[in-house]
């Protein structure tokens, strides 16, 4: 099936994209999501307006303590960064596990996240992360945190003449551990459940851990359960063990076609515990 007969922009600046988009066109980054969709007829665009194209959104810099993503950076730009991969290494480890080599050269973060599927690798490593991403409309920016920016399935808080100008990941501090560990659906490579975990240890005891989720849900989270029950601890197996038994704690878990609810919860439970255990072996 084709898709739908429509209008396409590649703007030379981003001032004359968001104008655009202002008046109800409609962004395209690397159309590894959006053209499937057009061509499936879920989705009809009369207007698309071509980010990808703009050189301003392509970047990775690291300033005041922390990287500064654009948004049309790829998957595998962001694989391939040896900043990323010296400073941030979580992120680059969750891009290499994207897909295949072209969705990886095509497909944007920005794009990824603003899909919002709830299958995506990004949403476990950004909420482990607590990752900022700044939304840029028109007239106005403003910046929210991954656990206001995730809403629901195919739902963020982005408003509709809004992009996503950049995502925000900290500098790790040294001697962080971090481990992105998935169970990929084996046609495309999506998370049926994937886990995100850092951690860092202080006198021998585990002083700081984030974990993200993606996949069990219809919206990527962190699990504050799982992180106290590490809290305190040497991280020996059983504890990690423990922990690891209470990452799906709360969450209302999906059932499709690839796995049952049930089915995910347990799978949670296993990759958070060889994330944190990965995690941990990287602390030293
Ligand atoms: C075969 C295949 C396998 C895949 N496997 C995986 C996988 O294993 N893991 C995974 O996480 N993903 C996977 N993906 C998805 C892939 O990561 C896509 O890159 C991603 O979902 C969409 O990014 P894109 O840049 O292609 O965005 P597009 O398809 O161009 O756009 C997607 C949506 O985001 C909007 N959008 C794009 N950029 C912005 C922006 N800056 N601000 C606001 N809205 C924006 C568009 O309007 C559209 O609604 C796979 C895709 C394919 C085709």
């Amino acid at each position: 099936m084709n898709a739908q007969k429509f209008e396409y922009t590649a703007p030379k600046t981003l001032d004359e994209a968001l104008h655009l988009l202002a008046a109800g066109a409609k962004p395209l980054a690397g159309g590894m999501s959006l053209i499937p969709m057009m061509k499936l007829r879920l989705a009809a665009p009369e207007h698309l307006v071509d980010l990808g194209k703009l050189r301003d959104l392509n970047y990775i810099r690291e300033a005041a303590g922390a990287l500064h993503i654009g948004a049309t950076t790829t998957h595998a730009e962001l694989e391939s960064s040896p900043i990323l991969r010296q400073k941030c290494p979580l992120l680059a480890e969750t891009a290499a596990a994207i897909g295949d080599v072209q969705v990886r050269n095509m497909g944007t973060i920005g794009g990824s996240v603003a899909h919002a599927d709830p299958s995506a690798d990004y949403p476990a490593a950004l909420q482990a992360l607590e990752a900022k991403l700044v939304l840029k409309g028109a007239k106005s920016e403003r910046t929210v945190t991954a656990a206001e920016f995730f809403v629901d399935a195919f739902t963020t808080s982005l408003e509709p003449n809004e992009i996503i100008r950049e995502v925000i990941v900290p500098v790790e501090e040294a001697g962080t551990g971090a481990r992105y560990q998935k169970m990929p659906q084996p046609a495309s490579g999506f998370a049926i459940v994937g886990v995100a975990a850092r951690v860092r240890k202080s006198g021998g005891k585990i002083a700081f851990v984030r974990i993200g989720v993606t996949g069990l849900s219809n919206r990527s989270y962190r699990a504050p359960a799982a992180e106290k029950g590490l809290e305190g601890k040497a991280g020996s197996a059983a504890e990690i063990q423990n922990a690891a038994a209470l990452v799906a704690q709360g969450v209302d878990a999906n059932s499709d076609l690839h796995a049952s609810a049930e089915f995910r919860r347990h799978l949670a439970a296993v990759h958070a515990a060889r994330a944190l255990k990965a995690a941990l072996a990287r602390t030293t």
